[in-house]
């Protein structure tokens, strides 16, 4: 019997989900084999960001690629949070939870450089067989075509070729998810009414490796993180209304966007600890890295559109603050290849094509991992914001009051001991229809 051609996908974004796509259907069962072209609209890897954590269900998906050698190695060592007050006194301590059992707290287990990840992701799949990265490109339109069996992609490079898959995991403003739905769908994006400036500034004595977290009134705080000794990384937060976040983050030069958050903070430059040496550190070279976004959920009421899927942040953005955005993304990478081998590697059998079980296997990746993203996502957003970005003095001091009671009373320890990272009863199928990763 002659085998099946490959399985031609094309995966928009070259992050976290599209890499892990990639891993996964590398290992489907034979005779299937799959043709990956990633295009990415970066010049060359976009191996930057801040700390993301693995939690829960994210973790055991990690795991599933054979990757976990290569990500131990790259962790952050990140003791634990201080709450601070505005004179920079430590208000109340919570220690992160290393024992590999029950619930992370703030700093998880598997904190990881953004970049770090990508790299260690990019490194695992740009030698596999039949997997291509293409830089600088993006999509630029599509069409159904072959009464849709397949997907007619026209690229920036003026490229145009079909694909029997096209996966967009091209990030929270995905561009594939926003041409997906010709029938004037919403585009799904819900802003979650806080902007956070991420930079490095040099270092200085003192500075702590634990994270330092100040909450502000007014609707702004800051935090810092130091993942390596020659630079501290700074997180500037304010919350409010879509004018505020237009001031914030609608400009057309990074200076000017500096500027923006410089003035945010300018009130507390005399008497707010290290706010001074935060706002001046955005004139340093190591703030170069400095971006700012406003967080938002993606909340899609399908993924799929014929042989379109999104994945990642394009289909399924929690928000930054769940902490569970690059978990997702490995739990759906996994189910998405998954449902594929199942769906299309039963009876392969010659005259049969076994992709065109592909929209069975769609339909099954959504129904599976539906119920898990919605868990995750279902959290009182607005809540958590104003307890990130505080409205007034009062509620400031309640924070710290609250946060000083519940590390007096260990009731985060207690919490770490009987609780557990994953959000409600979800665990990741296990699919032995895909190979052992290889180690
Ligand atoms: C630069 C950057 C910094 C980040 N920093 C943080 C952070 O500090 N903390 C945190 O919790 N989360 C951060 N995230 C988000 C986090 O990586 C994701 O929530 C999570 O890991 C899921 O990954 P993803 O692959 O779905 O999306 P992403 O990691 O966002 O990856 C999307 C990829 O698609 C590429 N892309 C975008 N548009 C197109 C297009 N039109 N065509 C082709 N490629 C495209 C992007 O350049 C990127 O490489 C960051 C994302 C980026 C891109």
């Amino acid at each position: 019997m002659s085998p099946p051609p490959p399985l031609r996908v094309l995966i928009s974004g070259a992050g976290i989900a599209g890499p892990a796509l990639a891993l996964n259907l590398s290992r489907l069962p034979s005779p299937l084999k799959c043709t990956i072209t990633i295009v990415e609209r970066h010049p060359d890897l976009r191996a930057s960001g801040q700390q993301i954590d693995l939690r829960g269900q994210g973790v055991v998906a990690m795991r599933k690629l054979g990757i976990e050698p290569q990500v131990r190695a790259v962790v952050v060592d990140e003791p634990g949070v201080r709450i601070l007050n505005r004179k920079g006194k430590t208000q109340a301590y919570f220690g992160s939870n290393k024992t590999g059992k029950g619930a992370q707290s703030f700093s998880a287990e598997w904190e990881i450089m953004r970049g770090d990840l990508c790299r260690v992701l990019y490194d695992a799949t740009v030698d596999l067989p039949g997997v291509r990265y293409v830089f600088g490109t993006t999509v630029e339109t599509f069409e159904h075509v072959k009464g849709g069996k397949a997907v007619k992609v026209k690229l920036s490079d003026g490229s145009e070729e079909e694909y029997d898959l096209l996966v967009g995991c091209d990030g929270v403003g995905s561009r594939v998810r926003r041409r997906m739905f010709t029938d004037g769908r919403k585009d799904g994006l819900f802003p979650a009414g806080i902007a956070c400036a991420f930079y490095s500034i040099p270092p200085a004595e003192g500075d702590t490796p634990d994270a330092t977290w100040c909450h502000l009134s007014g609707r702004r705080g800051f935090m810092t993180r130091r993942d390596r000794e020659d630079c501290l990384r700074v997180y500037l937060m304010c919350a409010g209304d879509d004018e505020q976040m237009a001031k914030l983050l609608k400009h057309s030069t990074v200076a000017e966007q500096k500027e923006a958050w410089a003035e945010v903070f300018k009130h507390d430059l005399l008497d707010a600890w290290g706010i001074r040496r935060f706002i001046e550190g955005l004139h340093s070279p190591q703030a170069d890295d400095f971006y700012a976004v406003e967080f938002a959920q993606v909340k899609l009421d399908n993924w799929s559109e014929g042989r379109v899927v999104v994945l990642g942040d394009a289909g399924f953005c929690p928000a930054p603050l769940t902490g569970q955005g690059t978990s997702l993304a490995f739990a759906g990478a996994y189910v998405l290849a998954g449902e594929i081998a199942r769906a299309c590697g039963k009876d392969v059998q010659e005259d049969v094509n076994p992709w065109d079980n592909v929209p069975v296997a769609l339909a099954a990746y959504e129904t599976e991992l539906k119920p898990f993203v919605k868990t995750v996502q279902d959290v009182p957003v607005k809540r958590i914001v104003s307890f990130m970005c505080p409205e007034s003095a009062w509620v400031v001091s309640l924070i710290h009051w609250a946060a000083w009671l519940i590390a007096v009373l260990r009731l985060n320890q207690l919490a770490a001991k009987f609780g557990s990272d994953d959000k409600g009863s979800w665990r990741l199928p296990d699919y032995p229809e895909l190979s052992a990763p290889k180690s």
